[in-house]
């Protein structure tokens, strides 16, 4: 990887620039135009333009985007045991740690006889996508659909790109994945035109009020494009690990996690944040050595050597820290002494990874945690998906006439001080047009 010297930089005190990190060279932003005709296409032209797209970028045309109940049902029957029992564990880790961020209705007293209520009310219709473009995620059907069911949403669609290999169905361990945790309505759509399809809806589907998931670029740029149309969880986009690690790392772990995220994608992003050049060469050594026994090495070397990678060589772990808070990882190790301790001082991350024992993979599957998380650097401001996600706050205001008496005079002074006066005309006529001196 590409080697970023940082070091004799104050940069804890001066805060780090962004730009001074390593950055994919085609990033949302660039994607967006490339995204906006094939979201305009489906809006106007619906589900005949989602075929056709479905056909150029993932080379399979189909008569209808919707699933059958047919093929969900026969993909669960046809499921094999070893992945049913891991799907299951799973849904099993996620629903424990999703129930418990449920949200209670919260109501508060004011004053005596003003109270204001928090009601948490659920999204009525989500479209959730689950990638399946270079790697199909099954995985991603759990992390979707277990907040959005925790959070009781009344009715959510899934989206996932036709599988030419499978007559233009989404990949059938998704659609067991989806029979498995009794969700019906499944699109076999890809990219910005399924993005597009919850949107504006089509005849095959009704529009969504919310979409959420991760993707690859195009994904991530059609949420950008849409959201305010529709709401969206986080711009989840293309996979990053940074790794802060110190000479008590183990290099043979660091390498194959950087190579387990970059394995998602070219454009994935695999980030070491060390004070130890040592291990630093060391990580070097052991990335060419396991990555020639990888699977997916070209994709894997791609990812490695693209821009949005590299090493980067810190004075020591608070300079470390600095670095990581300010590139906002979607997924950040922690391998260094006193984890704990260390990940207990960060920021900025979509989720932190403690000590030798927590890879990523292990959220990607079977933490509990969720993996839907922000990329990009919105971790800096977003959180990864959750039940919150699915859910409104809704402030329900009640007072009672002598409540309202008390602070009448207070409201009627800002809205004049914000030349407002019919604002307090909304008080004043409900006292004969006399403002209440209160108490
Ligand atoms: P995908 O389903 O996200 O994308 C496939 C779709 O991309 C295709 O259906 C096609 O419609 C569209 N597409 C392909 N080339 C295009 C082009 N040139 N122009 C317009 N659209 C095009 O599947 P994928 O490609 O395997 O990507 C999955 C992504 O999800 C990876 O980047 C991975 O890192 C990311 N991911 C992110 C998170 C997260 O939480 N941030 C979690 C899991 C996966």
């Amino acid at each position: 990887m590409t080697r970023l010297d940082l070091r004799g930089r104050d940069l804890a005190a001066a805060g780090v620039d962004r730009d001074l990190l390593p950055r994919a060279e085609l990033d949302v932003e660039a994607a967006l135009e490339k995204v906006r005709p094939i979201c305009d296409a489906v809006h106007h032209r619906g589900t005949a333009a989602v075929i056709e797209y479905n056909e150029r970028f993932d080379g399979v045309r189909t008569d209808r985007v919707r699933v059958p109940a047919e093929a969900l049902e026969k993909a669960l029957a046809d499921l094999e045991p070893a992945v049913r029992a891991a799907l299951e564990e799973s849904i099993r880790r996620a629903r424990i740690v999703h129930r418990d961020q449920r949200r209670t209705d919260s109501t508060v007293r004011v004053v005596p006889g003003g109270t204001v209520t928090e009601r948490w009310v659920p999204v009525e219709r989500v479209g959730l996508y689950v990638p399946g473009g270079r790697a199909v995620y099954p995985s991603s059907v759990v992390m979707n659909v277990v907040p959005a069911q925790e959070a009781e949403v009344g009715s959510l669609a899934v989206a996932s790109p036709p599988q030419k290999e499978f007559g233009g169905l989404p990949h059938p361990t998704i659609l067991a994945a989806c029979a498995l945790l009794g969700v019906d309505e499944v699109y076999a759509a890809g990219g910005a035109q399924a993005i597009a399809m919850f949107a504006y809806g089509t005849e095959e589907c009704a529009p969504v009020q919310l979409v959420t998931g991760p993707g690859n670029i195009w994904v991530a740029a059609a949420k950008r494009l849409l959201k305010g149309r529709i709401g969206i969880d986080s711009e989840a986009g293309p996979t990053e690990i940074a790794i802060l690690a110190d000479d008590t790392a183990d290099a043979r772990h660091v390498a194959a996690d950087l190579i387990s995220q970059a394995e998602h994608d070219t454009l994935a992003a695999a980030v070491l944040v060390t004070p130890s050049e040592a291990l630093a060469d060391a990580v070097d050594a052991e990335l060419t050595s396991q990555l020639a026994s990888t699977k997916h090495q070209e994709r894997i070397a791609e990812a490695l050597a693209g821009r949005q990678s590299g090493t980067i060589l810190v004075d020591d772990l608070d300079q470390g820290l600095a670095v990581v808070d300010a590139y906002a990882a979607e997924h950040l190790e922690i391998q260094t002494e006193d984890a704990a301790g260390v990940a207990a001082r960060v920021r900025n991350a979509g989720a932190v990874f403690v000590g030798p024992w927590a890879p990523v993979s292990l959220g990607d599957y079977c933490a509990g945690s969720n993996h839907v998380l922000p990329t990009g650097g919105c971790a800096c401001h977003s959180s990864g998906l959750s039940v919150q996600s699915f859910l409104r706050g809704i402030h329900v205001v009640d007072y009672t006439r002598d409540a309202l008496a008390d602070v009448a005079h207070h409201v009627v002074t800002l809205a004049e001080a914000e030349d407002l006066p019919a604002h307090g005309a909304a008080l004043k006529a409900r006292f004969d047009w006399k403002v209440p001196e209160g108490k």
